[in-house]
């Protein structure tokens, strides 16, 4: 049997391992594909896609955008995006920034309640352009002042907790339409993490791609019952761990395997759409794709 883990995260985001590490782990776990899905980043793509290559693992580009509908806080995974889309990459450059200025944020609050983190240590820590709270988290506990990263969610960071300060985010259905433009597909992350059930239909209206049934966090039951809508919305099925190296506790790639066939369908999917572009007729310009390998 032949698995997957599509959905992964390297230091160019909020994880711990480096592009080369995650493809180490993927291979030594016997992974026959592996993606790469930092939040906000498409920057890790090229050194994992050479570093698949040389394990002879199959590689997605990918990156995972915070969004939201209504209010629900929904995490759009983007397949085979091009990774050199220019509107992507100034759409992540804007939100990258909303990311810093938000750390910016939360350490003045710490500050606030006498927790004397300096900006700087979170910044030194993270090393990269998106930014989040598990940095904050980390540079707590390395600053001795909170002694898990457990304590340092539950006391300061954690949604409606003193520190946590909300993040502006793009609409779902934005999210949806820029990954369309930069070639790739959109699927709905760890829909049983957010409660995103109604947002499911209003998303496969603007063109919603897949779902990912199979998660860490997703239990038995919750991965049938996305099974089950990815059946009745005609969606494609996507699963991975969502590791962020030793960022938020143990690694977690190993933990979700998902079958190979949903790659190949992923694959056939993705070729479709793009078969315009690639039909033998000239193209003005812009019809490269970088980054795919
Ligand atoms: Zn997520
Ligand atoms: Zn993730």
């Amino acid at each position: 049997m032949k698995f997957a883990d599509l959905h992964l995260h390297t230091y160019f985001s909020d994880g711990t391992f480096s592009p080369e590490e995650l493809v180490g782990h993927g291979r030594r776990l016997g992974f026959a594909a592996l993606a790469l899905t930092d939040h906000d980043s498409v920057e890790g793509c090229a050194r994992m896609a050479a570093a698949c290559d040389a394990a002879g693992t199959v590689f997605i580009p990918g990156t995972e955008l915070t969004a939201e509908h209504n209010d629900t806080e929904i995490h759009l995974l983007g397949y085979f995006v091009d990774t050199e889309n220019q509107k992507l990459l100034s759409k992540i450059a804007k939100f990258q920034a909303v990311r810093q200025n938000r750390i910016h944020e939360m350490v003045a609050r710490l500050n606030g309640l006498k927790v004397p983190l300096q900006v700087e240590a979170v910044f030194a820590l993270a090393n990269c352009k998106s930014p989040g709270r598990p940095h904050v988290a980390r540079a707590l506990v390395k600053a001795g002042l909170c002694k898990s990263l457990d304590e340092a969610f539950e006391r300061f960071l954690k949604k409606n907790r003193p520190a946590w300060v909300p993040k502006a985010k793009m609409s779902a259905l934005e999210a949806v339409e820029l990954i369309h433009q930069a070639g790739g597909l959109a699927v709905m992350a760890h829909p049983g993490l957010n409660r995103t059930d109604d947002v499911i239909p209003v998303l496969v209206e603007a063109g919603l791609d897949g779902i990912e049934c199979f998660h860490t966090k997703h239990s038995t039951v919750t991965s049938e019952h996305y099974l089950e809508m990815a059946d009745q919305y005609h969606l494609l099925i996507t699963g991975g761990s969502d590791c962020h190296g030793f960022s938020k506790g143990k690694p977690l790639i190993g933990t979700v395997k998902l079958p190979y066939e949903h790659v190949e369908t992923l694959h056939a999917a993705w070729n479709a759409r793009r078969a315009p572009v690639a039909s033998p007729s000239p193209l003005p310009a812009g019809g490269d794709r970088t980054g795919t390998r």
